[in-house]
């Protein structure tokens, strides 16, 4: 049974973050029947305690300040460092963010600790124990540590989300930090430029566009627009994320056609993306073995590409139609459209 603390900074609103009640899980499988405090800390953090109620939480520490509104090395660290202190716990979770993981080691040094990032399972059995990935994700360790307080960065998606059984908010405890004056001014938030969001980690099916959308057709030309439209217009219907092998996405460094709406933050595979959804489908993609490695945690695959001896049929997908995935998304966008009709 360990003492474990969920570390986490609240959104700008003040709200819980998703992947804090996903660690706030993690951390209960760790303390094995123990206690699990939370630390918030932000400008503001009352709707992130209302959010803790009925969830089996010891005590919330809180620090609340201006100055924590967004995230800065030094106030983040001094906060952190405050609430894991006054915790006295020996198992610090946090959910693993940009913020977060930008102050985490330091809080781990200054509090005499020890650190593990981008940790994927957690376990109790015989004491804490996480589990991570190593060299791309084909080397999976399990690890112990001696050392405590330990400090842990559960990625997201890694335990499902807590969810309130019913109860009172619990105690809230204030934590004095001292700030020091910043040296870096926030002036705002910028996202990938990118004419429509296509990344959309919560959506049911990942939809992946290969290079073969761009490549000459039976007519002996490319139909790029004619791609694009059909790509967009399935996305628009199905509320799909888009993913995207490595060829489709470097054609930008290459001069060739290039879709807007899509980046290399698209891009799944060994040295992409590797999502998490119930099912995809791959259209135009030859499923080759460094991009069908991000497919890991995607549950039901299928595929849809000319050539019968491609990557997908060799045992990567449940499902492979030998079709031409110009017709068949056609077919797709005009059956959706007149379900969304009717
Ligand atoms: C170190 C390393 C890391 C890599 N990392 C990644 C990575 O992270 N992600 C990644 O994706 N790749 C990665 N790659 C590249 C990978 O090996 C492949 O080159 C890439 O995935 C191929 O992309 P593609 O299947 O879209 O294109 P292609 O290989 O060109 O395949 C296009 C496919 O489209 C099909 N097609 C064409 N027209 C149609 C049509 N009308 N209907 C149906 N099908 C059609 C063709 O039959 C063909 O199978 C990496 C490679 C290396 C060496």
């Amino acid at each position: 049974m360990e003492d474990v603390l969920l570390l986490a900074p609240v959104e700008l609103d003040g709200a819980l973050p998703k992947g804090a009640l996903e660690a706030l899980s993690a951390a209960r499988v760790l303390a094995a029947g123990g206690p699990v405090q939370v630390a918030l800390l932000g400008a503001s953090v009352g709707p992130a305690v209302q959010a803790l109620a009925g969830l089996g939480v010891a005590k919330v520490l809180v620090a609340e300040d201006p100055a924590l509104a967004d995230g800065r090395y030094a106030s983040d660290a001094a906060a952190a460092t405050a609430l894991a202190k006054a915790s006295g716990a020996a198992v610090v979770v946090a959910p693993a963010s940009s913020r977060t993981s930008r102050v985490a080691a330091g809080v781990a040094e200054r509090i005499g600790g020890r650190i593990d990032t981008h940790v994927a399972q957690v376990s109790a059995d015989g004491g804490a124990a996480v589990a991570r990935w190593y060299y791309k994700q084909r080397i999976e360790a399990k690890l112990r540590r001696k050392e405590r307080p330990w400090v842990l960065l559960v990625d997201p998606g890694v335990a499902p989300a807590a969810r309130a059984e019913g109860g009172a908010a619990p105690p809230v405890e204030r934590v004095a930090v001292s700030i020091p004056p910043p040296r870096t001014e926030v002036t705002g938030l910028r996202a990938p430029a990118s004419g429509e969001q296509t990344i959309r980690p919560e959506a049911r099916l990942l939809f992946v566009a290969g290079a073969g959308w761009t490549k000459k057709q039976a007519d002996g030309k490319p139909h790029p627009e004619r791609a694009e439209g059909l790509i967009r217009g399935f996305l628009r219907a199905s509320g799909a994320s888009l993913g995207s092998s490595k060829s489709l996405v470097d054609q930008a460094g290459e001069g060739q056609k290039v879709f807007a709406f899509m980046s290399h933050l698209n891009q799944v595979g060994q040295t992409g993306a590797t999502p998490r959804h119930p099912k995809g489908l791959a259209t135009c993609c030859h499923g080759e073995e460094p991009h069908v490695v991000g497919w890991r945690f995607i549950r039901e695959r299928r595929a849809v590409n000319l050539d019968p001896a491609c990557g997908w049929a060799r045992g990567k997908a449940d499902v492979l139609y030998v079709a031409d995935a110009f017709a068949v998304m056609e077919r797709m966008n005009a059956l959706l459209e007149a379900k969304k009709g009717g």
